[in-house]
């Protein structure tokens, strides 16, 4: 039971194959972002982050993780469940795991320009809203923020060698020599 030891003490494990998700998602070229679902101590679903791929804009690690634990569990309702997510969930996804009934929300890292756990908008915290999850931030949110910041790094560094190549190819002194 959450309320007891057991389940937080298990919550770095469970946080780590979030993270293993969210490197699946950086090889892909997508924002590293994974996610996980546990039902009383069993996987029962897991997502990477896929939009670019899967021309997406919904297909969040959340969402994907919240269907494949649907499909495995055959039921739309995920109760007894908990979802690991190594960032902070928008408002989508929040949704989503309102909706699923998710009992409980662990994340990483916070996401101070989409997140719905109260970085911008809380609506975990919202009374009117009849499904109450509850929420665990900062999980291992160094290990999360870190494949992130190396991610869009790795991306600016890509894109200044893009621009580099670019300018080359339109200076004649390089075409000149190219040529030579
Ligand atoms: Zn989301």
């Amino acid at each position: 039971m959450p309320s007891r030891g057991e389940a937080a003490q298990s919550d770095p494990d469970w946080m780590q194959l979030a993270l293993a998700q969210a490197s699946l998602a950086a090889q892909a070229g997508e924002v590293p972002v994974g996610a996980v679902i546990v039902k009383q101590g069993q996987l029962v679903g897991i997502g990477h982050n896929s939009p670019i791929g899967n021309h997406d804009p919904c297909a969040h690690a959340e969402i994907l993780a919240i269907r494949a634990a649907g499909q495995y569990l055959g039921n739309y309702r995920l109760t007894e469940c908990e979802l690991f997510a190594t960032l902070e969930p928008c408002a989508m996804c929040a949704g989503a795991i309102q909706h699923a009934r998710i009992k409980r929300l662990v994340f990483g890292a916070s996401d101070a320009k989409t997140g719905a756990c109260g970085s911008v908008v809380d609506l975990f915290a919202e009374p009117k809203l009849n499904h109450h999850t509850m929420v665990v931030a900062g999980v291992m949110a160094s290990e999360s923020a870190r494949l992130l910041a190396d991610f869009f790094a790795d991306r600016r560094l890509q894109k200044s060698r893009i621009h580099k190549a670019n300018h080359n190819e339109n200076d004649p002194d390089q075409s000149c020599s190219a040529a030579a």
